[in-house]
């Protein structure tokens, strides 16, 4: 048995996911969860760098 690193959840299977450039293993669900939120965070980041002007200025 593993224990999800997240939710602390055993589980059978843990998956590798690699948040905030840290690796940590988690249950299938949270790699979900946690792929999700990465990808919302880069996005919010980019709409907010579009925002202050930051692209097209090199
Ligand atoms: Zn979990």
């Amino acid at each position: 048995m593993a224990v999800c690193r997240s939710c602390e959840d055993e589980v059978d299977e843990l998956v590798s996911v690699k948040t905030e450039g840290r690796r940590i293993n988690v249950c299938e669900d949270c790699a979900e969860r946690l792929l999700e939120e990465a990808e919302i965070a880069e996005m919010s980041e980019s709409a907010m760098q579009d925002m202050m002007g930051y692209k097209g200025r090199r």
